[in-house]
This record gives structure tokens, sequence and C-alpha cells, in this order.
């Protein structure tokens, strides 16, 4: 695959103008709640900084121009994001949603939600059986999660968007796993991109918040009103430290990836490794798809120890550098253990069905020299 060497342009570049008084080249924070008008209704384009705030703004330009969105949104979090995007559906509404969802995606659909009347439905999206037996004409949207968390299955998005247009559904993507560097679902049939911008767009591990994109103008209008309606908005500060962070958004990607493609190969290659899920390694069951649908594979994996539970205890004891953890995306590495950690809210009987094994651990590959990292799973793995 090949890597878009535009986009380190781009993140550098996108929705910051210098500051027209003093020419200052980054955006200030605007920290302000309310804007001085001269008369009722005459004022700049600011009135209160719920509705709208000039940092904020910058931030939501920057987000459009990376997905190749008309329009950004931003929230308070990824889950805020999320929330806002249910909350345009009438109560009642069926949601086809992929089984292997972030944890948090699933409880706020099954124990928020679900309390309204929303019908939601999990389905292995990668069987197209089970998807067009799922589907009907009152199914008004269909989220997908590619690559999955944290099984790392890869759906494929233009095959979904076929689905939702068949029945007049929305369809919905969280691109948090690739970030806008590796994958544009809007170019591939999405209505709505959603990222947990804590993520790789923070990625710094210093901050909460979540990103909605999209290009359809009705859309737009229904989110931006529960964005002002309903209030989840990030604070001045956090746009600024996302504004920063997107710059260097691409040249993290890129070592994320190649960092992560040695360990994945790594990793396979152990003989105490019964399984490594990374969606960049040819015997990965959607390598083919996900070639044709992402410019790269990310720095996100799991993998399953042959010891189970007991091998999970040793080696992490064993590791150095990689942190246990949960959240992802930061410079910085980070181990976690689903079943305990993240997708401890999952249902018992889903996480079995999933393959969310006591011996499974999830990867957050950071951005440290890869000898280095390479040499703290070694290390820990010899010790099994
Ligand atoms: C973290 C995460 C979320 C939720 O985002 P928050 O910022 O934690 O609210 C949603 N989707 C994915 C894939 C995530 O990793």
């Amino acid at each position: 695959m090949e890597f878009d060497h535009s986009l380190l342009t781009k993140a550098v570049h996108a929705g910051t103008e210098p500051e027209p008084i003093t020419g200052a080249i980054m955006t200030p924070i605007f920290q302000t709640s309310t804007y001085v008008q001269k008369s009722p209704g005459e004022h700049k384009g600011f009135e209160y900084s719920r509705a709208d705030n000039p940092t904020r703004k910058a931030l939501e330009e920057a987000l459009a121009i990376l997905e190749g969105g008309r329009w950004g949104l931003s929230f308070s979090s990824g889950l805020a994001a999320e929330q806002a995007v249910i909350q345009i559906l009438n109560p009642g509404s069926r949601v086809l949603v992929c089984d292997d969802v972030y944890g948090g995606t699933g409880r706020l659909f099954r124990t928020l939600f679900a309390r309204y009347g929303f019908d939601f439905r999990f389905v292995d999206m990668r069987d197209f059986s089970r998807v067009e037996s799922c589907l009907s004409s009152d199914t008004a949207m269909i989220w997908v999660e590619s690559p999955s968390n944290p099984m790392m299955k890869v759906i494929d998005i233009r095959k979904m968007s076929e689905y939702a247009k068949s029945v007049g559904a929305i369809l919905v993507v969280d691109n948090t796993f690739c970030s806008p560097i590796f994958q544009n679902p809007l170019e591939l049939g999405a209505d709505i991109v959603i990222h947990s911008a804590t993520k790789y767009l923070g990625g710094h591990s210093d901050l909460i918040g979540g990103a909605v994109m999209l290009t359809d103008p009705e859309l737009y209008e229904k989110l931006k009103y529960v964005q002002f309606a309903g209030g989840a908005v990030p604070g001045p500060f956090e746009c600024f430290m996302l504004l920063r962070s997107i710059k260097t958004l691409a040249v993290r990607m890129r070592q994320h990836e190649e960092n992560a493609m040695k360990l994945a190969q790594l990793l396979r290659d152990h003989p105490r490794v019964s399984r490594v899920f990374y969606p960049g390694l040819p015997e990965h069951p959607d390598y083919h798809l996900a070639q044709k649908q992402m410019r790269g594979f990310s720095g996100m994996m799991s993998f399953e120890l042959k010891d189970g539970w007991d091998g999970v205890l040793k080696f992490l004891k064993r590791l150095n550098i990689f942190a246990l953890a949960e959240s992802l995306g930061g410079v910085e590495s980070l181990v976690n253990h689903p079943e305990r950690m993240t997708h401890a809210s999952v249902p018992v009987e889903m996480r079995k069905t999933l393959g969310i094994t006591p011996g499974l651990l999830r990867l957050s590959v950071g951005i440290e020299y890869i000898e280095d990292l390479a040499a703290d799973l070694q290390s820990a793995l010899d010790y099994l």
C-alpha cells in the first residue's frame, strides 16, 4: 500500500490560518464563554461557546479536511459523539451494529439507549448472509467499526454502504483505529464518520475528545443541533491540544504502522504465541480487503498466548516499555487485557463467541525505537 505523502502537508496545515489581529501562526485558545454584541443580534458569528468558539471552529475545519468531509463536529468524548449520532434517530429505531465493537460503544447501546426503546442487533458483518437476514426496511442505521476492537476484523465498508442504501439507512463508521491517515470511510460510501479523538487524533494520552465528520447537509444540521442543544462540547483548551496534535498525525501514523508490522511478525514467529490478529499479516483472513480499503494497517493488534491467563500474568510482569493500561493511539506503547479491562462489560457468551479469551492481549504500538520495543516483547515471551 502506498503512503499518501500529501497527508503530511495536509495534517500540518488543516484548519489553521494565522490569527488576523496579531499574525499568530497558531490558533489561540479562546477561553471565553460569551461574546459582546454591539446591539442585540449584531455579532461576529459567535454568541456563546456551547454554540461555537473560534478555537473549536478551527479544529472542526481541520477534522473535516482530514476525512475529506464537508463538515467536522467535535465533542467532549468519543462516546459523546456516538450519543449525538444515535440522538438524530427516532426512539425505537433499529440499528445494526457489528458484533466486535469497542466495549464502551456496546455498553452505551445495550444499557443506556436500549432503555429508550432502541433495537440494537449485533451481527458479524463479515458474514453477509447474517447481515442480509437482519436487514429490513425499518433498519435506520448501520454501525461499523473497522478494523474492529479487539479482534481486528476488517469489514467491507463499500458493501455495508450498498446495504444501507438498499433500505434507506444511515451508514456510520467508527474510524478510530485507522485514523483519517489510513482510511477515509466517506469515500467508501459512509454517511457519518466518528472518532474517539482521545486516541490517534490526540495521540499523546493527555485528553478525552470525540469527532464526527460528514458531507450530507441534512445530517449535518441534525447533528449540529444535537451538539448545540445537548451541549457535550469540548473546551477551547482541548480543541487547541487537538489542533496541535493533528499536525504530527501523519508522521506518527507512519511510525506506528512501521513498528506494528515488525512486532506482528515477531509475535507470529514466537512459539509461545498461538494466534496474532493484525490485518497487515498476509495470513489475516481480511488481508486483501484491508489492502483495498485502507492505506495502512495502523498500530493496533491482538495476540493470544498459549499459556492462557497464567502466561498473561507472567508476560506482563516482564514488560518494561509496554505499560499496562486501557486506551490506545498514544506515542507510548500500551498493552491491555481485553477480557478483564476494556471488554469486561461485554456479555460473557458474546466474549466467548468473539474469541476474547483469558490469554488474549491487545497492543497499541507506540512510536519508540523499534529495536527497544522488539527486545521488550522478546524478553517477556522468552520468559514463558
Ligand atoms: C475509545 C474508543 C471509543 C470511545 O471514545 P472515548 O473518547 O473514550 O469516549 C469509541 N470507539 C473506539 C474504537 C474507541 O477506541
